[in-house]
């Protein structure tokens, strides 16, 4: 085993969870900071695909996770008045089915409550002051006045980690040109499986959350001044949705009601360049690399990152060998998931702007290669 016994990881979402809890059940001692005083979790859903949840098992909660959550097949491709065009996602591994439909509030507390039940304790609001990132130690400052040595410091403080700017410099994301809409709904009866709607303005998702719940994301172009003021959130979302004629779609529609639930967010990705470490501190999940949600894929690499950096850590071998077996497991892959999202979100872009797609290409065919090759081992 690699002499590492004390770890900060800075971040509690879900990759910074995720290693909290298998590093705490493999014998390490953890300390995790979490910059809210509380969680305030959005309520609508995350797609957790069958690698997400081969990955969730390896740290124990797959199957409270899908207890709470809402297994479902591959999600069918439509067009906007449902004729179905095909089918996509990751094939079932071994027991994991295709998707697991989840609120993010749930999963959430799925991980928190394995946090709580092996003993971790997080420090919330309070995040990293300054760094002293020395090769056999490193010295933490804290917002709190407080201070701490570690023999490593995970950085899973996503998108606009302070940690990956303290210690590599700046990173910028990139803006791909799209918004996604999301808004949580009781569960209409019939709805199956997941489905995607293809317009050709836009695109809509409606995913199961829970035998009660559901959610649907709609990806749109907002052109270059892509902010939406409140007041115009609840109309503008109708209007997207009365484009698809279907009952599943209108029967939502009189649910939306009220602004503060609409999650609107414009659509940005970052990809650190290697190496993900320098000295005695790592970048784990959206800190290292920021997807879209073309894929539904962010969050189960983030949950594999912390369960190979684990597994990493159980080696022998110094820090440094350690680090970089960790990104040389990770890092095509999480290449390949933000490179094909991209050239996803490019497509749709071509499509809502009313310019040609390159030819040969098939999104039904991209995601569902890509889903094939998320079964492959970690
Ligand atoms: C619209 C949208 C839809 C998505 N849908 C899916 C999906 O269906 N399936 C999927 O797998 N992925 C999805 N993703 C991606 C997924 O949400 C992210 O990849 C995932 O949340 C990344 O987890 P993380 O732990 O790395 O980062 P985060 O979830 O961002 O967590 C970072 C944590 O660090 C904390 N923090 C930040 N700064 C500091 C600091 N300075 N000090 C201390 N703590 C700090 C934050 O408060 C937060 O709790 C989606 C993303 C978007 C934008």
């Amino acid at each position: 085993m690699s002499n590492v016994k004390k770890i900060l990881i800075v971040g509690a979402g879900i990759g910074g969870q995720s290693a909290a809890i298998g590093l705490k059940k493999a014998g390490f001692e953890v300390d995790i900071i979490e910059l809210h005083k509380e969680f305030n979790v959005y309520g609508v859903g995350i797609i957790q695909q069958a690698n997400a949840l081969r990955a969730l098992d390896a740290i124990g909660v797959a199957d409270e996770a899908m207890r709470r959550g809402s297994p479902y097949g591959k999600v069918k491709l439509c067009l906007s008045h449902g004729v179905q065009i095909g089918e996509a996602g990751t094939p079932p591994i071994g027991r994991f089915p295709s998707h697991n439909g989840i609120s993010r509030k749930i999963l959430h507390e799925v991980l928190y409550e394995e946090a709580q039940r092996v003993g971790l304790k997080y420090r919330m609001g309070v995040s990293v002051e300054s760094i002293d990132n020395q090769p056999d130690v490193v010295n933490v400052a804290f917002t709190d006045g407080t201070s701490g040595s570690y023999d490593i410091v995970i950085a899973a403080d996503g998108v606009n980690s302070k940690v990956r700017k303290l210690v590599f410099g700046e990173y910028k994301t990139s803006y791909v040109g799209l918004s996604v809409w999301r808004y949580a709904f009781k569960r209409p009866a019939d709805l199956d499986t997941g489905y995607i709607f293809f317009n050709k303005k836009h695109k809509l998702g409606v995913i199961p959350m829970t035998a009660e719940a559901c959610y649907i994301f709609l990806n749109s172009a907002e052109g270059d001044n892509p902010h939406i003021p409140e007041d115009q959130l609840v109309e503008k979302l109708k209007a997207y949705m009365s484009a698809y004629p279907i009952p599943l779609v209108q029967g939502l529609i009189s649910q939306v009601t009220d602004a503060k639930l609409v999650n609107y967010r414009i659509l940005e990705t970052l990809k650190m360049p290697a190496p993900w470490y320098k000295n005695r501190v790592v970048v784990l999940g959206d800190a290292a690399h920021t997807t879209i949600p073309q894929l539904g894929s962010g969050a189960a690499l983030a949950i594999e990152d912390a369960v190979v950096l684990i597994e990493e850590l159980q080696k022998e071998g110094s820090v440094e060998e350690t680090f970089d077996r960790y990104m040389k497991r990770r890092y095509d892959r999480c290449k390949m998931v933000v490179d094909v999202s991209e050239t996803l979100g490019a497509w749709e872009l071509l499509e809502y702007n009313d310019q040609p797609l390159p030819e040969g290409a098939n999104m039904g065919m991209l995601m569902g290669k890509t889903g094939m090759a998320l079964t492959e081992e970690i």
